[in-house]
């Protein structure tokens, strides 16, 4: 039995977004856990698809004994503020130091947070967890598959591991692999690492394990993952960060130099191999409102049309109108859409009651330039308290907490609303307003990819829409200055 530390702080950082995030942030619970310390943590994760819940499962099951230090996360938005970062980073090692001696640290980390003032504040964190804890003391972490990875957090940590699927359906798996890695290297010499960066930037929407090519080459690196290998991770990165550490990575870590160097090479040459099938495809609104009204969805098989430029899950505020607009405008019918995030509509319907008719401004209300709201006579067809369970692979046993919710009515259109902001990749979060989205033609999901989780089974057609939003689906329109030389913004065609 060995006492091992687990601690948590996650957080996706969107550089071009004005919108920073605040302690405030990191203490408000969303599909996941707010801020929780001590047995409370313990008893908060649990349950969820999150990569501490796993560890935790994971290591009671090997009979350590577990030491709880802070676990957070917020919202993708723009950088974690620096009061924000000193404060969580104070809290995690304050909890480490009081803890006294331990056998092992683990933590849960995303690996694409930046802060006001440290451009890689995960490896600036695993390097302050080092420096309390010594070179002696195994610290394993593991990494959201869109970690920026550094060389600071490979050298920091003793081992990385990253999730292999996106969506992210394996984040608890994650965590139980952490937990076994982290059992291997109690008592054993540090492992040797490789990391090696590629040098373009793979669009969110083209990073799908469940398409190619990202399907087979999650694939090569689960089976060159075995002994001497520890770990074999190939990370796509979170491309809207100006950062220097931007973009994809291969990272392996074992007890050999030799084949952790060759596990990279092997994996980074493929993907240079496969670069052109990363590049991106595409609609304008006007393209995908000709084939919503040419479509015909078969029963239960809607059209899925992927608002990805305005996902909060990628630093978007889920409340741009223009895509649904044109849906309404071009008289679509058996729509529903969602989710907008607009507490003032919400509580507004809320007042009116179900059934009522109201006037509304609805959305629109983060500023994204050249967005209006859409004004309507709205009829409120159900509301909700926004308290409900998620039910789909990727929000698996999330709680949800997102204030008052409410579907509303404007022609053939469905909007559901809510008080705060999520990306839309759960069938529980229409289901709470009781809309059932199979039974819908179409669907505009603020989403880019975890949608497909739980909604690819139903849908008869997907497609990815460029409707205006803060996340910017083309890294290639985004102003770079801090990319390290060499890297290219968008991937080569053939
Ligand atoms: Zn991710």
């Amino acid at each position: 039995m060995a006492r091992i530390a687990i601690g948590g702080f996650q957080h996706e950082t969107n550089t071009f977004s004005s919108i920073s995030a605040s302690f405030a942030d990191f203490e408000a619970p969303d599909a996941w856990p707010g801020l929780t310390r001590g047995g409370a943590m313990l008893e908060a994760v649990t349950g969820i698809n999150l990569p501490a819940a796993g560890f935790l499962q994971e290591a009671r099951s090997l009979h350590h004994e577990l030491v709880p230090l802070a676990w957070c996360s917020a919202q993708p938005s723009g950088r974690v503020t620096r009061a924000a970062y000193e404060h969580i980073s104070a809290l995690l090692l304050e909890d480490l130091q009081r803890a006294g001696g331990v056998d092992g640290v683990y933590l849960d980390l995303h690996g694409a947070m930046v802060a006001e003032h440290v451009d890689d504040a995960d490896g600036e964190t695993l390097r302050r967890v080092r420096a309390l804890v010594g070179p002696g003391v195994p610290i394993v972490a593991s990494l959201d598959y869109h970690a920026n990875v550094s060389t600071l957090m490979a050298r920091a940590a003793s081992a990385l591991v990253s999730y292999r699927t996106y969506p992210h359906v394996d984040m608890a798996e994650c965590g139980a692999q952490s937990a076994r890695l982290l059992q291997e290297l109690l008592g054993r010499p540090r492992p040797a690492f490789a990391l090696e960066q590629l040098d373009f930037l793979m669009p969110l929407t083209s990073q799908s394990t469940l398409v190619e090519p990202m399907s087979s080459l999650m694939d090569r690196a689960r089976r060159l993952q075995h002994a001497p290998l520890l770990s074999v991770c190939l990370m796509p990165g979170f491309p809207a960060a100006d950062v220097a550490d931007c973009g994809p990575s291969a990272y392996a870590c074992g007890f050999s130099d030799a084949a952790a160097r060759e596990a990279v090479a092997d994996i980074a040459r493929e993907v240079r191999a496969r670069e052109h099938e990363f590049a991106l495809e595409l609609y304008s609104i006007e393209q995908a409102i000709l084939v919503t009204t040419r479509h015909a969805a078969p029963r239960g098989r809607p059209l899925i049309l992927a608002d990805t430029q305005d996902n909060p899950g990628g630093g978007g505020n889920a409340d741009t109108m223009s895509l649904i607009k044109a849906l309404v405008a071009s008289g679509s019918r058996d729509v529903l859409a969602g989710v907008i995030c607009d507490p003032e509509a919400a509580a507004r319907a809320h007042a009116a009651g179900e059934g009522a008719l109201v006037e509304l401004q609805l959305g629109a209300r983060a500023g994204t330039t050249g967005e209006t709201p859409l004004a309507a006579r709205y009829k409120v067809l159900a509301l909700g308290d926004g308290r409900f369970t998620g039910t789909g692979p990727f929000y698996r046993g999330g709680r949800f907490e997102l204030g008052p919710m409410a579907l509303l009515e404007v022609g053939g259109v469905r909007i559901a609303v809510a008080s705060r902001k999520q990306q839309a990749a759960d069938q529980a979060m229409f289901r709470h307003l009781r809309a059932e989205p199979a039974e819908y033609a179409v669907l505009a999901l603020k989403s880019s990819v975890h949608f497909r989780a739980d909604f690819g089974p139903i849908a008869s057609r997907i497609l990815v829409v460029e409707a205006p939003g803060p996340n910017v689906a083309d890294p290639a329109q985004l102003p770079f200055a801090r990319l390290r030389p060499g890297m290219r913004t968008s991937p080569r065609r053939r």
